[in-house]
């Protein structure tokens, strides 16, 4: 059923001339850039959903009071559209995203947006700013829907007002010197979530608190945090902003059961069903930080990768903590990494079958 909030197309009077999108699409880096347009809705607690536009693409004034600068109710989104070989666009499992972004909006006592009218919405931007989606390589348009309590009030409750928008920001090929596998962090003093938590939600604060513990990765020489369970100190759960598998020595795949404190990944989930395609067995499952570092020791573990929407797939090269440092095999990532790799990228840039019926068509 499509939702009664209809967004209204309000063109850009002064969109970026086809030269200045050329020498961005030349070099788009990641989240530096912007289209010419945007979604933006409001939602208060009398009139619900409305004044819903795609509209030119610029700052929000917002009173210094805003409730989002001072409690951080807000969750987001992160998704892409990718322009296939005869030149259509199309996005990779959108509805997920569109369902994910209400499950969070409720952890986080904000409004659902009708799934529905997420989906108009990032359509219509997409479809509006198709020329802003890069050729070629592994690059894509980025999109980021967010929402946030908007109501200039320092009341504690949730906000009275609320904000729905998404951005889109040209991405290049994440990976530019080729896949560069990475070395990973164990935080054994932060976590990021715990039970009854919102680590299942996307939202800002997870992020904040895992900052402290990424400046600590990146002093240690490591590229990303990996997290562990926050009772036991025992369990790993994922990185900052990325889910964790691991290959073993019998070719099974094994991912971080979720507990309730993990994000579950549009990319972990789509994972399980195409390794089990390429013919691995897939378990979800408890794995502690003891059997990583044994296993990458032993052999045992012969790769470990992390997944996320922005990376895709990104090999692990070894796991650091203050005490040790563990390699996993050579260091270079490994075959199934590889072949899940290009299986995933082979659907969402429409080099293959699409059995499970995950791209949708935008344009
Ligand atoms: C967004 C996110 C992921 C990856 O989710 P995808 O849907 O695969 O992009 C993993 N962990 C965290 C904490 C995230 O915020």
């Amino acid at each position: 059923m499509s939702s009664d909030l209809q967004f209204t197309v309000e063109p850009n009077t002064q969109p970026a001339s086809d030269d200045q999108r050329a020498d961005i699409l030349a070099n788009p880096g990641f989240g530096q850039y912007f289209s010419d347009h945007m979604a933006i809705a409001t939602w208060t607690k009398n009139d619900g959903w409305h004044d819903a536009r795609i509209t030119a693409f610029g700052p929000l004034e917002l009173s210094p009071a805003t409730s989002v600068f001072h409690y951080a109710q807000t969750i987001f989104e992160g998704m892409k559209a990718y322009r296939h070989p005869d030149d259509s666009i199309h996005m990779f499992r959108p509805e997920a995203n569109a369902a994910r972004f209400a499950k969070s909006a409720r952890r986080l006592a904000l409004p659902e947006l009708p799934e529905s009218a997420f989906l108009d919405s990032i359509k219509a931007l997409v479809e509006l700013d198709q020329a802003w989606v890069p050729t070629g390589g592994e690059t894509s348009l980025y999109l980021r829907p967010f929402m946030f309590g908007s109501d200039p009030f320092l009341g504690v409750r949730p906000s009275a007002q609320v904000t729905y928008c998404a951005i889109a920001s040209p991405a290049g090929s994440y990976f530019s010197g080729g896949v560069k596998p990475v070395r990973i962090w164990l935080s054994e003093e932060y976590t990021r979530a715990a039970p009854g938590g919102t680590g299942a939600a996307k939202t800002g604060g997870n992020y904040a608190a895992s900052l402290l513990a990424q400046a600590e990765a990146i002093e240690n020489g490591c590229d990303q945090v990996a997290f562990l369970d926050a009772i036991e100190k025992k369990w790993v759960e994922e990185l900052g902003g990325m889910n964790l598998y691991f290959v073993l020595d019998d070719n099974s795949v094994v991912t971080p059961e979720l507990s309730g404190t993990i994000l579950e990944g549009v990319t972990r989930d789509s994972i399980l069903k195409l390794v089990t395609d390429l013919g691995h067995p897939v378990t979800e499952r408890k794995i502690s930080v003891d059997e990583w570092r044994e296993g990458a020791a032993s052999g045992r573990i012969r790769e470990v990768f992390a997944c996320g929407t922005a990376a895709v797939i990104t090999p692990v090269a070894s796991l650091k903590w203050k005490d040790g440092e563990v390699q996993v095999a050579d260091g270079n990532g490994g075959p199934v990494t590889a072949a899940i790799r290009s299986a995933l990228l082979d659907l969402q840039y429409g080099r293959t079958e699409d059995p499970h019926n995950w791209m949708t068509k935008v344009c």
